[in-house]
């Protein structure tokens, strides 16, 4: 397979945290190619309206918002790869390998912002209806179900916390659990059960997700899970709150990863990782807030702890032609 040298910077993943990284790196003249993945644009590319981005009084659709970002990042030079996907890296020697389905690289510093996944109940009609009635962010689009009837899936503290934060909206909410005890801590359990909006059904699964995408969600199929019985719920809205997944797959043994797979950043205020000269921001590392805003605040990070390193280390000076043989350096 081909070796591709002619980039200073590889950015691993394209949504808000990849795209700013890129836009920062290339405007500071720096080489960088941006490895999009199988989802060009991140989780955005999947939502509808985007309220809450600082600078669209009118709100902005997420495809748009990431086509935008990617298109001020290529005004400076930045460069990406649609559809290519990383397959694994080799971050114990210098320069470091990334491996693609198309192509191996080989660069002095790595940005990963590879984001996260919400995991999906897995349903063809949950697919179908992402953005049109069902999501998987209570803060991003909570907003749009104003004296809605929403069901919200998961038995865990995100569950509990989408479930409270939906009833500053919702007319009521319905935490539907596949099980008879939940998850989340007690605290969380409490103030969501104490909350008058908020009901619960047990032992139970969303099994279909009924509607249109011109007309949204318009009722749920739910089976009970000890009686088998179905029943159809009304509903306008479906939050899963089942979890994320961090896309850390091909850093496991690389990097050092947390116990639920995120990157660890073992210095504060800084986004590099236990590597000198790989970088993480987004959503892969940060499980708390998980926001466009933020993710986007930690790309731009990456690309100024980045920027410096290559600089204090000067590999910028000499990285215009691959580097020999005699200046690999084994970690
Ligand atoms: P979680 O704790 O893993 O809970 C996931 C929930 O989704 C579980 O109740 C699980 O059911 C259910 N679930 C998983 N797969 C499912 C499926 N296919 N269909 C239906 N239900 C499914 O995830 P989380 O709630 O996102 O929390 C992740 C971590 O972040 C936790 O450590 C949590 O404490 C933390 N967190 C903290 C706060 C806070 O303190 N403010 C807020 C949010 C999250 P089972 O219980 O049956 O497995």
């Amino acid at each position: 397979m081909e070796r591709n040298t002619n980039y200073q910077v590889i950015v691993i993943g394209s949504g808000p945290a990849g795209s700013t990284a890129a836009l920062y790196l290339s405007r500071a003249n720096i080489k960088v190619l941006v490895l999009e993945g199988m989802q060009p644009g991140g989780q955005l590319t999947i939502t509808t309206e985007v309220e809450n981005y600082p600078g669209f009084p009118e709100g902005i659709m997420g495809p748009t918002l990431m086509e935008l970002m990617r298109k001020q990042a290529e005004r400076f030079g930045a460069e990406f790869h649609s559809l290519e996907t990383v397959e694994s890296v080799k971050f114990f020697s210098h320069p470091f390998e990334v491996k693609t389905d198309a192509a191996v690289y080989e660069a002095p510093a790595v940005i990963v912002a590879s984001g996260a996944s919400a995991k999906q109940i897995g349903l063809p009609s949950e697919q179908a209806l992402q953005g049109f009635g069902v999501s998987y962010c209570a803060t991003c689009d909570g907003f749009f179900f104003k004296e809605k009837e929403i069901v919200v899936v998961g038995g865990g503290d995100s569950a509990m916390e989408e479930a409270t934060f939906l009833t500053k909206f919702a007319k009521k909410v319905t935490v539907v659990h596949r099980r008879e005890e939940l998850r989340a801590s007690k605290i969380m359990q409490d103030r969501a059960r104490a909350n008058p909006k908020i009901e619960f059904i047990l032992d139970t699964t969303v099994d279909e997700v009924t509607g249109s995408k011109e007309g949204g969600v318009t009722s749920l199929k739910l089976r009970n899970l000890k009686t088998n019985a179905t029943t159809e719920f009304a509903a306008q809205g479906l939050f899963v709150a089942i979890g994320h997944t961090p896309n850390t797959q091909p850093y496991v043994g690389q990097l050092e990863l947390d116990q639920a797979g995120y990157i660890c950043l073992p210095h504060p205020n800084s986004t590099v990782t236990n590597i000198q000269g790989v970088f993480a921001c987004g959503d892969v590392v940060d499980h708390i807030y998980r926001q466009a805003i933020t993710a986007a605040g930690t790309g731009c990070m990456a690309a100024l702890d980045c920027e410096r390193w290559l600089t204090h280390e000067r590999i910028t000076e000499r990285w215009d032609l691959p580097l020999g043989e005699e200046e690999r350096v084994e970690r």
